[in-house]
This record gives structure tokens, C-alpha cells and sequence, in this order.
């Protein structure tokens, strides 16, 4: 039968190992796409992947594969992001499948998004095979590297394809190891409808399309459908599958990944997680459905222009359904207005919601740092979570202040073992433990404050290792440290936007560094602009903006046209991310560096 033919998997590996170019290869080999329609790495479909080389949004697409046996197998492939700060979708996507291609890179080996990821796809009780990638590199060492899939992770690699993503080697082997290993699936196509919805999105014709995976039962046009955490009813307009072209179908079955349509107007009406079932046939249970992500970030988005607060709402409501990790509330604040705080699994995910908002939906934005979520005790017993460093009562009325920590394994080749703790330390790091993995490796672990390795860490790990370090962590509860609230005083007012939470320890040389840096981030106005850092009613640093001498252009008068043109077209680039904070006009890299300066 059909169902006995499908295979539903998914391709997991650590960053830049070659999860897309396999997938681009496993396209061709299937012919989903003719030659003139391959573009390099097809499935990081959005424009912001492309350019910036990685996965972001899992992608779902049905392959019709003509084996050398005779018969044609139906492939599901799900590519999936490998940042730490997408492995919510990572894991979405393998609850939709039976087994997972793990690549590993013939000259990186196992690196912590590897292990991450295999755990992922053990807890999805996958079939995992693994895929020894870029044999083609001089450098290559698949003996070591299917060494290590065996002892790092307990996977037999006997039987591992040696692959170059590539050029095309060992493409077939893989083909024919899913056919043989991965299980077809197992639902029964008579039982009423269970499908999981694990992504969704919002098209501006044909309103919410709800992606999903067909457990049990079937999904056809005309039926009644309902949602089984929210109860509401539904009938289904429209199914099909990306091939990766769109192609309505009449009907989905077990197995089978696909979308639905049927006038679903609101965000609130479809959940990722969820299962749909039928209206009049409803199932019994739902589908175990997904942990729900915390944010581990949290920072302030503000339009520019202060008349786009109701487009910011509509978009973050759209964006929310193809992001189900995104989570905003309004705030406002006396320096930027109307906004929203929004809360992200961590900086990559805070920056590409960002670009992704001004880019779909043509709003720009000013960021404000972002920061952990505090938890607070005050005086008088009670405690408070503190997202928005504005927010922090004052210190007379505080009893202690707790941070967020992580717990960081930071797989280091030995040579580097001495800087890597030289960097957690300076970093408040609490050194945990030390395990040598072979004669080459370790493995450093460290207890460190979430809100020191937001920023830069992961850059200065790879700096001080020649790129040789690798870093996974996961939230390890709060910790009693002594912070303080430190305000920036722009012209003797406060600016609530750059407020910052700091160590003690720290905050003379943070006050004394920020205060410098937005002196040289904050044109000059047309008076003096006194800048202070102030804890409580103690200013700790002071710095000055002088005030502009000469007009730009009265230099100009009478010269070169085009280049008074340009210096106009430099201004306005330069104030199209621009805010005015009370009388000084304050750029958007001002609200980030008092982060930055960790
Ligand atoms: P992903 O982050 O896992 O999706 O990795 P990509 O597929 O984007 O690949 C990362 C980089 O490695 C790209 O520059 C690819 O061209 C390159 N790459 C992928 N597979 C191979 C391979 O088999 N051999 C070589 N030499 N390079 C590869
Ligand atoms: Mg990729």
C-alpha cells in the first residue's frame, strides 16, 4: 500500500556540517525540482537565510524517489535550523517523523549540536543514520569521525555512508539506507483524524495555512474539522503538499505532511502543538504535542515611526504563527513611546525577529539591549520577575536579586583547555568539572550567568580557540548575585530605554565604558549634551557631547552639487534609525551598546 511506501525523516547535524547541501542533493535525486529550478540549498527558503547561510524555519516537502528495486518510495524530508536558538523547531520536526539522517563532518566530528540534536531525535525514538559528510576535503577523517559517532554517542557506525554533500558521493547509499532503516509509519487510515500541527503561517489570500502531519485517519477537502486545544471548528478548503512547489491534493493520510487551509482567520485559533481532529469524528485523545518554550530574552521593539504601533501589533500576530517560540506583551516607555516586550529563546532568535519584522512587514524598529528575566525579593517578602531593567524597583526596597544561569559544556581541544577557563572566569563562570574525552578533547563545564554569554561569548570562544571550541548549555535555575540598577542620564534625564542590571563589581568600569561609547555613538546636537551613569541618585560616570559647531551643509554653499546630494542622502540613512529621546536624537546602536559593553 501506499502507506508502506512512505518515509518520513529529517536531516539533523551540528551547524555548517551540511544538513542543507544534502538535502539540495537528496532534490535532485528525487528530480523534485529541474536543474533550471535547483538553486544552491533550496530549502532555506526565506531571502534572510539565504544570505546569511543558515536555516532558520524547519520546511516540510513530499519527494517521489524511483528506487533501483522498482518501486517509488514517498519521502518526506523536514530540514531543520541547527542554532541552539532554534532547536524548539528542531524538535517540532522530528515529532513529525520515524527517522533522521545525522551528518557529521568528516573534518569538524561531533561537536555539541550533534549530541544536542541526537538527543532530540533518541527522545523522538528515532532511527538514526548517520552520514560521515565532506569525504571530499583534504582533511578529512571519516575513521576518527565514525570512531567518534561510536564512542561520543552510541551509535553503531558500521554501516555510516561516507557522503560529500558536496559532489554527490554516496548519495544513492543514503537513499537506499532510508528505504531499508526508517520505518514506514504506523497509523491506521480508518481511525478518526488525529494530525499533529507542528508549524502554521499566515498568507494574506488564503488566511492561517496550519502544516501538519497525518498520525491517523484521514484529512479531505469539505470535511469538519476541529482543533482540539482550542475546540474550534473548522472546514478544510484546501489540502496539499510542497513538493517544494505547491500542490493541492484531495485528500492526506497517514503518513502524510502536508498543509491544510480552511478560513482560519486568527492567530489564537490554530496552535502549534495541537492535534485537529475531525468535528463530527473526533479522536479521543490528542497527540502528546510539544513542551512549551520559555523565552530566555527579553528586550523592548519600538517602531520609529510612532504611528506604526497598531502595523507592529498586526505583525508580531502574524509572526507569532510561524514562529510559536515568539512571545510579546505592550510596554511603553517615556523615552520610546508604545512598543511591545518581546521575549526570544536567545540573541540569534532576538535578530532575526527583528529583521524579519522590518523586512515582511516593512516596519522599522529600535531594539532596546536585551536582557534576562531577574527574579526579585523584596522587602516586604513578596517576589517579582523583572524582565525590563527599567523596571527594577529601588534598591531600598529590594531584599536580593536573583539571575538565571546556565550550564555550559564547552568541548575544547586540550591545547585550549587554559583559555577557555581563563574566558568562563572572567565571565562570573563557577567551574564545575573537567572530562577528558581522548587524548585530544575535553570537555569543560562551567555554571555561568545567562546574561554573560548573551553577547559575546560565543565569539570570544572561538576566538580564543581558533574556532576549535564547541559550546551547548541549558538553563540551570537562578543564583543570588549582587546586581545593581545602573541609569543613563541623557541632558539630566533619565532615558529608561538604556537602563542596564550590572554586577557590583563591575559597575564602575561598565558605567565608565558606556558613557564613553555613547559619547561616540550620539552626533552632536545643537548644544552640550551631558552624559551620566548613576546608580540610585550616585552618578559613577559622566561624559559630554559638545555641541555641533557648523551647519553640514553651510560647507557646502555654493560647491559640488552631487556631493551635497550625498551628504543629504548620508544624513537621512543616518536618521532613518534615529529616535528622539526628549531633545537629543539617539541612534539605534546607542540602546544596544550599554549591552555590549560586558
Ligand atoms: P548546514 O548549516 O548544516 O545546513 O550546512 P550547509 O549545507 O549550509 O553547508 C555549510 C557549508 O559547507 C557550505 O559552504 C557548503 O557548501 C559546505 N559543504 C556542505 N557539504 C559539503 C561537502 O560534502 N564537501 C565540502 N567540501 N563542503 C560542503
Ligand atoms: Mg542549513
Amino acid at each position: 500500500s501506499r502507506q508502506e511506501r512512505i518515509r518520513n525523516f529529517s536531516i539533523i547535524a551540528h551547524i555548517d556540517h551540511g544538513k542543507s547541501t544534502l538535502a539540495d542533493r537528496i532534490l535532485e535525486a528525487t528530480q523534485a525540482l529541474t536543474e533550471r529550478e535547483m538553486k544552491a540549498q533550496t530549502l532555506d527558503a526565506m531571502d534572510l537565510e539565504r544570505e546569511r547561510g543558515i536555516t532558520i524555519k524547519l520546511n516540510a516537502v513530499e519527494l517521489n524517489y524511483h528506487a533501483p528495486d522498482g518501486e517509488t518510495y514517498i519521502f518526506h524530508l523536514i530540514d531543520t535550523p541547527g542554532h541552539v536558538d532554534f532547536s524548539y523547531e528542531v524538535s517540532r520536526s522530528l515529532a513529525a517523523c520515524e527517522g533522521a539522517l545525522l551528518v557529521v563532518d568528516a573534518a569538524q566530528g561531533v561537536e555539541a549540536q550533534t549530541l544536542a540534536n541526537v538527543y532530540l531525535a533518541l527522545e523522538n525514538d528515532l532511527e538514526i543514520i548517520p552520514v560521515i559528510n565532506k569525504i571530499d576535503l583534504p582533511n578529512a577523517d571519516p575513521d576518527r569521525v565514525k570512531q567518534e559517532v561510536e564512542d561520543d554517542i552510541g551509535l553503531d557506525a558500521s554501516d555510516a555512508v561516507l557522503a560529500s554533500a558536496k559532489t554527490g558521493i554516496g548519495t544513492d547509499a543514503i537513499m537506499q539506507q532510508i528505504i531499508d532503516k526508517i520505518p514506514a509509519p504506523k497509523g491506521d487510515p480508518e481511525a478518526p483524524l488525529r494530525a499533529l500541527i507542528f508549524d502554521s503561517l499566515y498568507d494574506a489570500y488564503r488566511g492561517v495555512v496550519v502544516y501538519v502531519r497525518i498520525i491517523d485517519g484521514t484529512l479531505r477537502v469539505g470535511d469538519k474539522i476541529k482543533m482540539m486545544a482550542t475546540g474550534k471548528e473548522f472546514e478544510v478548503l484546501e489540502v496539499g503538499v510542497s513538493t517544494p512547489k505547491i500542490e493541492t491534493r484531495d485528500a492526506l493520510s497517514v503518513g502524510d505532511v502536508g498543509f491544510l487551509t480552511a478560513s482560519i482567520k486568527s492567530v489564537h485559533e490554530t496552535r502549534v502543538g495541537d492535534t485537529v481532529t475531525g468535528a463530527e469524528r473526533s479522536a479521543a485523545e490528542p497527540l502528546p504535542g510539544y513542551r512549551r518554550m520559555n523565552p530566555m530574552v527579553y528586550c523592548g521593539l519600538y517602531p520609529i515611526d510612532t504611528a506604526r504601533y497598531n502595523d507592529l501589533r498586526e505583525a508580531l500576530g502574524r509572526l507569532e504563527l510561524n514562529d510559536a517560540a515568539l512571545q510579546y506583551e505592550p510596554e511603553t516607555s517615556e523615552a520610546l513611546g508604545f512598543g511591545f516586550r518581546c521575549g526570544f529563546l536567545g540573541l540569534l532568535h532576538m535578530d532575526i525577529v527583528q529583521e524579519r519584522l522590518e523586512r515582511e512587514f516593512n516596519i522599522d524598529l529600535i531594539a532596546t539591549a536585551p536582557s534576562v528575566i531577574y527574579k526579585v525579593v523584596h522587602t516586604d517578602g513578596t517576589t517579582e520577575e523583572v524582565g525590563n531593567p527599567s523596571e527594577m524597583p529601588e534598591r531600598k526596597f529590594i531584599e536580593s536579586i536573583e539571575e538565571p544561569y546556565v550550564r555550559a559544556t564547552i568541548m575544547t581541544p586540550n591545547d585550549y583547555v587554559g583559555a577557555v577557563m581563563e574566558l568562563c572566569q572572567r565571565k562570573r563562570g563557577e567551574f564545575q568539572t573537567m572530562e577528558y574525552l581522548d587524548a585530544n578533547r575535553t570537555h569543560v563545564i562551567y555554571d555561568l550567568p545567562l546574561s554573560e554569554i548573551m553577547y559575546d561569548f560565543f565569539d570570544s570562544l572561538k576566538s580564543s580557540t581558533k574556532g576549535y571550541a564547541s559550546m551547548d548549555y541549558e538553563m540551570h535555575g537562578y543564583k543570588m548575585s549582587d546586581l545593581v540598577k545602573m541609569d543613563i542620564l541623557l541632558n539630566a534625564e533619565k532615558v529608561d530605554a538604556l537602563s542596564v542590571i550590572v554586577h557590583k563589581e563591575f559597575a564602575y568600569d561598565r558605567g565608565r565604558a558606556i558613557v564613553e561609547k555613547l559619547k561616540e555613538l550620539i552626533p552632536r546636537q545643537q548644544f552640550e549634551v551631558p552624559i551620566q551613569a548613576a546608580i540610585g541618585q550616585k552618578v559613577i560616570a559622566r561624559s559630554t557631547i559638545k555641541a555641533l559647531r557648523k551647519n553640514v551643509l553651510a560647507k557646502c554653499y555654493g560647491g559640488d552639487v552631487s556631493r551635497k546630494r550625498k551628504l543629504l542622502e548620508k544624513q537621512k540613512e543616518g536618521k532613518k534609525r534615529m529616535k528622539a529621546v526628549g531633545s537629543v536624537e539617539v541612534p539605534q546602536e546607542a540602546f544596544m551598546s550599554v549591552f555590549k559593553m560586558s
